[in-house]
Protein backbone atom coordinates (compact mmCIF):
# COMPACT_ATOMS: atom_id res chain seq x y z
CA UNK A 1 0.00 0.00 0.00
CA UNK A 2 1.49 3.54 -0.64
CA UNK A 3 1.61 6.07 2.06
CA UNK A 4 -0.51 9.15 0.91
CA UNK A 5 0.37 12.78 2.14
CA UNK A 6 -3.01 13.86 3.33
CA UNK A 7 -2.98 13.83 6.89
CA UNK A 8 -2.39 17.86 6.18
CA UNK A 9 -5.02 19.55 8.03
CA UNK A 10 -8.67 19.34 8.60
CA UNK A 11 -10.34 21.81 6.22
CA UNK A 12 -8.21 20.55 3.24
CA UNK A 13 -9.34 19.67 -0.19
CA UNK A 14 -11.06 16.27 0.75
CA UNK A 15 -9.65 13.45 -1.08
CA UNK A 16 -10.90 9.77 -2.37
CA UNK A 17 -7.65 8.43 0.05
CA UNK A 18 -8.87 7.84 3.15
CA UNK A 19 -11.62 6.09 1.58
CA UNK A 20 -8.85 4.18 -0.66
CA UNK A 21 -7.32 2.79 2.43
CA UNK A 22 -10.38 2.22 4.41
CA UNK A 23 -12.00 0.11 1.88
CA UNK A 24 -8.17 -1.62 0.95
CA UNK A 25 -8.39 -2.74 4.86
CA UNK A 26 -11.58 -3.76 5.16
CA UNK A 27 -12.27 -5.42 2.28
CA UNK A 28 -8.54 -6.84 0.82
CA UNK A 29 -10.70 -9.46 -1.05
CA UNK A 30 -13.06 -7.23 -2.98
CA UNK A 31 -11.23 -3.83 -3.04
CA UNK A 32 -11.29 -3.26 -6.72
CA UNK A 33 -14.99 -4.45 -7.03
CA UNK A 34 -15.98 -1.02 -4.33
CA UNK A 35 -13.38 1.27 -6.24
CA UNK A 36 -14.52 0.07 -8.82
CA UNK A 37 -18.28 1.18 -8.31
CA UNK A 38 -17.08 4.08 -6.70
CA UNK A 39 -15.30 4.90 -10.05
CA UNK A 40 -17.72 4.69 -11.90
CA UNK A 41 -20.54 6.52 -9.85
CA UNK A 42 -17.51 9.54 -10.38
CA UNK A 43 -17.96 8.38 -14.20
CA UNK A 44 -21.78 8.49 -13.83
CA UNK A 45 -21.78 12.45 -12.19
CA UNK A 46 -19.03 13.94 -14.65
CA UNK A 47 -21.78 12.73 -17.68
CA UNK A 48 -24.42 14.47 -16.21
CA UNK A 49 -25.97 11.94 -14.71
CA UNK A 50 -25.80 12.82 -10.86
CA UNK A 51 -28.68 10.77 -9.29
CA UNK A 52 -27.39 7.74 -11.18
CA UNK A 53 -23.52 8.48 -9.92
CA UNK A 54 -24.50 9.31 -6.27
CA UNK A 55 -26.55 6.00 -6.35
CA UNK A 56 -23.24 4.06 -7.01
CA UNK A 57 -21.35 6.10 -4.54
CA UNK A 58 -23.80 5.57 -1.80
CA UNK A 59 -23.11 1.75 -2.64
CA UNK A 60 -20.07 2.39 -1.34
CA UNK A 61 -20.58 4.47 1.57
CA UNK A 62 -22.97 1.47 3.25
CA UNK A 63 -19.77 -0.72 3.21
CA UNK A 64 -18.22 1.02 5.82
CA UNK A 65 -19.35 2.07 9.03
CA UNK A 66 -20.89 5.01 9.30
CA UNK A 67 -19.08 6.06 12.48
CA UNK A 68 -16.03 8.33 11.90
CA UNK A 69 -16.97 8.39 8.14
CA UNK A 70 -20.10 10.48 8.15
CA UNK A 71 -18.94 13.71 7.94
CA UNK A 72 -16.21 12.58 5.48
CA UNK A 73 -18.42 11.28 3.08
CA UNK A 74 -20.57 14.33 3.43
CA UNK A 75 -18.16 16.48 2.48
CA UNK A 76 -16.75 14.49 -0.17
CA UNK A 77 -19.97 14.39 -1.88
CA UNK A 78 -20.01 18.27 -1.74
CA UNK A 79 -17.23 18.48 -3.67
CA UNK A 80 -17.80 15.87 -6.05
CA UNK A 81 -18.57 18.07 -8.91
CA UNK A 82 -15.78 19.30 -10.79
CA UNK A 83 -13.41 16.43 -8.60
CA UNK A 84 -14.53 13.24 -10.21
CA UNK A 85 -11.39 12.53 -12.29
CA UNK A 86 -9.28 13.56 -9.28
CA UNK A 87 -11.33 11.56 -6.90
CA UNK A 88 -11.63 7.89 -9.44
CA UNK A 89 -7.73 8.20 -9.08
CA UNK A 90 -7.19 8.68 -6.16
CA UNK A 91 -9.67 5.36 -5.68
CA UNK A 92 -7.03 3.35 -7.58
CA UNK A 93 -9.61 1.70 -9.73
CA UNK A 94 -9.21 -0.37 -12.82
CA UNK A 95 -7.20 2.08 -15.36
CA UNK A 96 -10.14 0.93 -17.67
CA UNK A 97 -12.43 3.24 -16.02
CA UNK A 98 -9.88 6.17 -14.98
CA UNK A 99 -9.50 5.77 -19.41
CA UNK A 100 -13.21 6.19 -19.50
CA UNK A 101 -13.23 9.22 -17.06
CA UNK A 102 -10.43 10.80 -18.60
CA UNK A 103 -12.30 10.65 -22.11
CA UNK A 104 -15.60 11.99 -20.53
CA UNK A 105 -13.89 14.86 -18.83
CA UNK A 106 -12.04 15.49 -22.42
CA UNK A 107 -15.52 15.09 -24.09
CA UNK A 108 -17.02 17.78 -21.24
CA UNK A 109 -14.74 20.09 -21.48
CA UNK A 110 -14.05 20.28 -25.61
CA UNK A 111 -18.15 20.57 -26.22
CA UNK A 112 -17.86 23.72 -23.36
CA UNK A 113 -18.64 26.24 -25.67
CA UNK A 114 -18.55 29.86 -24.05
CA UNK A 115 -20.85 31.70 -26.64
CA UNK A 116 -23.50 34.56 -26.08
CA UNK A 117 -24.69 34.95 -22.61
CA UNK A 118 -28.44 33.88 -22.62
CA UNK A 119 -30.85 36.31 -23.78
CA UNK A 120 -33.20 36.57 -21.17
CA UNK A 121 -36.96 35.26 -21.14
CA UNK A 122 -36.40 32.63 -23.79
CA UNK A 123 -36.39 28.91 -23.32
CA UNK A 124 -33.71 27.02 -23.62
CA UNK A 125 -32.41 23.93 -24.90
CA UNK A 126 -30.15 22.28 -22.66
CA UNK A 127 -29.05 19.24 -24.53
CA UNK A 128 -27.58 19.05 -28.08
CA UNK A 129 -27.40 15.37 -29.46
CA UNK A 130 -25.22 14.15 -31.83
CA UNK A 131 -25.51 10.83 -34.30
CA UNK A 132 -22.93 9.44 -36.18
CA UNK A 133 -19.19 9.65 -35.17
CA UNK A 134 -16.97 9.27 -38.40
CA UNK A 135 -13.49 10.10 -39.58
CA UNK A 136 -11.58 9.09 -42.66
CA UNK A 137 -8.90 6.48 -41.85
CA UNK A 138 -5.29 8.63 -42.55
CA UNK A 139 -3.86 5.86 -44.61
CA UNK A 140 -6.33 4.79 -47.03
CA UNK A 141 -8.97 7.45 -46.41
CA UNK A 142 -11.66 4.72 -45.55
CA UNK A 143 -14.50 6.40 -43.87
CA UNK A 144 -14.67 4.70 -40.33
CA UNK A 145 -17.70 4.97 -38.00
CA UNK A 146 -19.05 2.57 -35.43
CA UNK A 147 -17.54 4.40 -32.49
CA UNK A 148 -20.07 5.03 -29.55
CA UNK A 149 -18.16 7.57 -27.94
CA UNK A 150 -15.78 10.29 -28.35
CA UNK A 151 -12.58 8.67 -30.02
CA UNK A 152 -10.15 11.59 -29.54
CA UNK A 153 -6.86 10.47 -27.97
CA UNK A 154 -7.36 6.55 -28.42
CA UNK A 155 -6.23 4.39 -30.85
CA UNK A 156 -8.28 2.39 -33.64
CA UNK A 157 -7.35 0.09 -36.63
CA UNK A 158 -8.67 0.65 -40.08
CA UNK A 159 -11.18 -2.73 -41.09
CA UNK A 160 -9.71 -2.30 -44.61
CA UNK A 161 -6.11 -1.79 -44.72
CA UNK A 162 -6.24 -2.92 -40.83
CA UNK A 163 -3.33 -0.36 -40.46
CA UNK A 164 -3.41 1.33 -36.69
CA UNK A 165 -3.46 4.59 -35.98
CA UNK A 166 -4.24 7.46 -33.43
CA UNK A 167 -7.31 9.79 -33.15
CA UNK A 168 -5.30 13.44 -32.23
CA UNK A 169 -6.81 14.49 -28.98
CA UNK A 170 -7.75 17.94 -30.31
CA UNK A 171 -9.19 16.23 -33.42
CA UNK A 172 -11.75 19.56 -34.62
CA UNK A 173 -15.35 17.90 -34.48
CA UNK A 174 -17.52 18.93 -37.53
CA UNK A 175 -21.15 19.07 -37.04
CA UNK A 176 -22.34 17.96 -40.58
ZN1 LIG B 1 -7.18 2.23 -43.88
Amino acid sequence: MNATTSSAAAGAEPSAGRLQREIMTRYPDNFMLYADMFAMGCLQHLQGEHKAGLKLIDQVRRALPTTGNKTYFADLLEALAGNELRFASEIQAHSEINDLLERAQRQHSSLTYTGRPAPTGLAQVTEVHTRGVQFDCPHCRTQIGGWQADPRGREDTCDRCHQQFYIAPDATVIFD
